[in-house]
């Protein structure tokens, strides 16, 4: 059931977490960080951006003692020490850049074995002295970045990665090499240079999984959605993942109720019952599991045919790591997520709650961000998906919901710009539904005492319900025009992203779908 790795994997999701504060593996990393942690010989191709450097820094945490990484990029080197170092990793470099006082200091955390990451400028390898020393302090991993710099025809070419073979021999140490470049000569010539031809474990996989069909709603009822999506899958395993843990046991029970054989699993439960839960799910035929995300890490049944988010992911990659864990045996699978403007609000406060340093927070909000503009997509997910990973599809993979019936989009930008300037003459203090209110010229109390509704954006906006403007505003949320402020109920405040349209200098597209579900849903009142 749980694979021989799992503590191996249960301790890379952990680093993963606490020291680069991520909360899923992007597609890929996961099985590169466990073969390098184990300490096997890998030649790993990824995209550039697709995060290659976790794949050598996280393993550099789980072997003993010292691993060095050899990397062309001055700058990118100084760049990772110092982010390494934020994280309270011992991490240093040896470059032509260094003061000689940071040379000293790595030299000193060399000789007392305190030193966990030592970059290394590969000009540093035709010195003697290099070697011997690194020799002396004993290493068990050697990491060889832009890897293709050891071919002699490419354009790259490094005359001293030459050396990275003979030093490789010389301490007798696992080596990951790492590159962008995918072609067969170069990885010829790679295998032949830095393994002295011994075949590595070899990863050179897309980030595709074509197998998966994408699809996204936006939640009006989002248990009718889950047990429609599940009802049209009766018989077959699969997972719903949920934002909290009480939201498992409801969902399960409804699913029971409406005859599947369905139950909950979150980090709450006895270790016990959730290994049975686990145990049930790997041999019983078309259980489904209604979990949180404490659920699959080490479950590995390869024939899980469905995966459904009952409420949004944390991150794109929280999303695809997820929804990754369906068709491993190639079958297809179908995959749906759920989003609505009670999950932005609540991932954005959860991040801005956060004890995260500022700069990890943006980050954050930026992958969250990607998520949202996923969900909101008007062409191909697939596509979109992968250009984030890195990787470019030529989109209409027949494979999505966008795909199978491309969604209706208009104009949105009178709308948006109208939403934006109630949020701006009211201060930027009120949440959508009071925003909602004067723009649909809806005379609550709130809007009398504040005397809103004496503004010029009141009741600009009736042409649409309420429902309608709701979307309006997830969208805007999705794409990142407004944001709401934590430490004021969720007031709205404008970002960067939105002055454009507000000036008039650019147009936005929403999708018309999302709105006329609204329209469905809830007639407008006038
Ligand atoms: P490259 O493959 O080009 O060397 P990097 O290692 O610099 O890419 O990673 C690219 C970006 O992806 C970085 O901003 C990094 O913070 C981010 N990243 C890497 N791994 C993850 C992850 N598991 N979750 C979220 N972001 C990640
Ligand atoms: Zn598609």
């Amino acid at each position: 059931l749980r694979s021989d790795s799992a503590p191996l994997a249960d301790r890379a999701h952990a680093l993963l977490r606490d020291v680069f504060g991520y909360d899923a593996f992007r597609p890929g990393q996961g099985e590169i960080v466990e073969a390098v942690a184990r300490g096997e010989n890998v030649l790993a191709i990824m995209p550039t951006g697709g995060g290659k450097s976790l794949c050598y820094q996280l393993p550099a945490l789980i072997r003993p003692g010292l691993t060095v990484v050899v990397s062309p990029l001055i700058a990118l080197m100084r760049d990772q020490v110092r982010a390494l170092r934020e994280a309270g990793v011992a991490a240093g470099a040896l470059t032509s850049a260094n003061t000689a006082e940071e040379t000293d200091a790595v030299w000193d955390a060399l000789h007392d074995g305190s030193l966990r990451l030592l970059y290394l400028a590969p000009e540093r390898l035709a010195s003697g002295g290099a070697q011997r020393m690194l020799a002396e302090a004993g290493v068990s991993l050697i990491a060889v970045d832009e890897a293709h710099c050891v071919s002699q025809w490419g354009h790259d070419f490094r005359p001293d990665y030459l050396r990275i073979g003979a030093l490789r021999r010389a301490l007798d140490a696992p080596l990951a090499a790492f590159t962008a470049t995918a072609d067969a000569e170069t990885r010829e010539e790679i295998v032949a240079r830095l393994f002295d031809g011994a075949e590595p474990a070899t990863f050179l996989r897309g980030f595709d999984r074509p197998n998966l069909h994408l699809a996204f709603q936006p939640k009006d009822n989002p248990r009718r959605q889950i047990l429609a999506f599940a009802g049209a899958r009766k018989g077959q395993p699969g997972i719903v993942y949920c934002g909290t843990r009480a939201k498992t046991e409801t969902l399960a029970q409804a699913l029971r109720e409406d005859g599947h054989a369905a139950l909950a699993y979150h980090g709450g439960m006895e270790p016990d019952r959730r290994r049975e839960v686990e145990e049930r799910f790997a041999t019983e035929d078309g259980l489904i599991v209604v979990a949180t995300v404490a659920f699959g890490m080490g479950v590995d049944k390869p024939d899980i045919r469905w995966v459904a988010h009952a409420d949004l992911p944390k991150s794109i990659e929280a999303y695809y790591q997820e929804i990754g864990r369906a068709g491993r045996d190639g079958g297809p699978a179908e995959t749906l997520t759920l989003f609505g403007a009670d999950d932005i609000r609540l991932r954005r406060s959860q991040i801005d709650e956060g004890t995260a340093p500022p700069e990890r927070r943006a980050a954050d909000h930026g992958r969250l961000n990607a998520l949202l503009g996923l969900a909101e997509a008007v062409e191909c997910r697939r596509k979109h998906l992968l250009r984030y990973f890195g990787e470019a599809h030529p989109g209409g993979c027949g494979g999505c919901d966008l795909c199978d019936r491309p969604p209706d989009t208009f104009d949105g930008t009178e709308a948006v710009r109208k939403a934006l300037s109630a949020a701006l003459r009211t201060g930027e203090s009120f949440g959508a539904g009071h925003l909602i209110d004067i723009l649909t010229g809806n005379e609550t109390d709130k809007v009398r005492q504040r005397g809103h509704d004496g503004l010029p954006t009141f009741g600009v906006g009736r042409d649409l319900s309420k429902g309608q403007w709701q979307a309006v505003f997830r969208q805007m949320m999705g794409r990142d025009l407004v944001r709401p402020d934590p430490e004021r109920h969720g007031a709205l405040w404008m970002t960067e992203a939105a002055r454009p349209i507000l000036r008039g200098e650019d147009t936005i597209t929403l999708r018309r779908d999302t709105i006329d579900r609204a329209r469905e849903q809830r007639p407008a009142v006038r």
